[in-house]
């Protein structure tokens, strides 16, 4: 089997490849490197600089190394950066997105992966969110992903396309072998962001808002280790080849049904490396939502998933092992 991973030089891509490589897998990796760095993909994968837009660049990919699948995670994910600039998350998220289908489906591929967002539920209550819940995101990164989606899933109404898209809820942690972890230039997300601190790349951490409807007033998110997503990604494959996947349309949820709000990830991260860095107190971010956790049921019952890493330590004691590791390497 061959499959062709688009982002394969990012954060997810590479740990993806990884999981691929391990499986006995051949690896194709199409990235502009952007964001990404082509030190972390796996020497074993064959490695493509170009734009998944490129439609004659990726029918060559499928053609030469006769592609089964496509998993797509090439993409822009910041929200903020989303509310600034819409139009470029609009271009790279959703636009790209149309072109990667219409080459690969005229290529002849008939299975396909793609990165979805907790983000297209936007403002939730309390409550674990499941997968038929009302769908109305309050960033353009969430619209963007949502709009890829609707894409999917009629692009699979007119031709012969079984997809899997799932809906990552907050990936964090690296592999727990120490081969891939996240290497953004400006880091964002909150675990890795609590990592530099930890690690002395950066003097502390802002909490965005203090004010939520929240236990303790700060946001609360499902955090799930990059290394048991990309599992599930292993099992959507198993299940877009098998008797039962042929044909079929699945959205599911990737996300342990666990919150925490971002006070406790901090305490975590402090107490986990032991530095106690300094935490201020930031007006909230726009496009957050106070609280996002997983109904996380279908997943298992579909794919058979079967998380191994659920446990924020653990996800924070690797995060940091990859942070130690950037900083041995004097950067990227
Ligand atoms: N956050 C924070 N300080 C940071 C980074 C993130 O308080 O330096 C908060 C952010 O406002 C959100 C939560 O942590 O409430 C998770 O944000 P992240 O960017 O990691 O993921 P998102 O949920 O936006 O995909």
């Amino acid at each position: 089997m061959s499959v062709l991973v688009t982002g394969g030089a990012g954060y997810i891509g590479s740990h993806m490849v990884l999981a691929l490589i391990d499986a006995g897998i051949d690896v194709v990796v199409l990235d502009d490197l952007s964001t990404g760095f082509d030190w972390l993909v796996h020497p074993a994968a064959t490695f493509e600089q170009g734009d998944v837009a490129d439609a004659n660049l990726v029918r060559r990919l499928v053609q030469r190394h006769e592609i089964d699948a496509v998993i797509h995670f090439a993409a822009r994910i910041v929200v903020p950066e989303s509310i600034a600039d819409p139009l470029g998350y609009y271009l790279a998220n959703t636009v790209k997105t149309r072109a990667l289908l219409e080459a690969v489906i005229a290529a002849g591929v008939e299975k396909f992966i793609f990165s979805s967002t907790a983000a297209v539920y936007g403002m939730v209550g309390q409550d674990p969110v499941s997968e038929q819940a009302s769908l109305a995101p309050i960033s353009p990164y969430g619209r963007s992903k949502l709009m890829s989606e609707w894409m999917l899933g009629d692009a699979s109404v007119a031709h012969p396309l079984s997809y899997v898209a799932l809906r990552y809820f907050n990936v964090a942690g690296a592999d727990p072998e120490g081969r891939a972890g996240q290497s953004s230039r400006q880091a964002t997300h909150l675990i890795k962001v609590a990592a530099e601190a930890a690690t002395g790349k950066r003097n502390g951490i802002d909490i965005y808002g203090t004010d939520y409807e929240t236990p303790d007033g700060t946001c609360v998110r499902d955090y799930i280790h990059v290394s048991d997503l990309v599992a599930a990604h292993l099992d959507a494959l198993r299940y877009l080849g098998s008797a039962e996947g042929t044909g079929k349309r699945l959205v599911v949820n990737c996300g342990y049904g666990r919150g925490y709000s971002v006070r406790e990830v901090i305490d975590t991260v402090k107490r986990v490396s032991g530095v106690d860095f300094p935490v201020r107190f930031a007006p909230r971010r726009p496009g957050d939502p106070a609280g996002i956790v997983a109904k996380a049921e279908r997943i298992r019952e579909t794919l058979g998933w079967m998380p191994r890493l659920a446990d924020l330590d653990l996800i924070t004691s690797h995060a940091l092992s990859w942070e130690r590791f950037l900083a041995k390497r004097n950067g990227f």
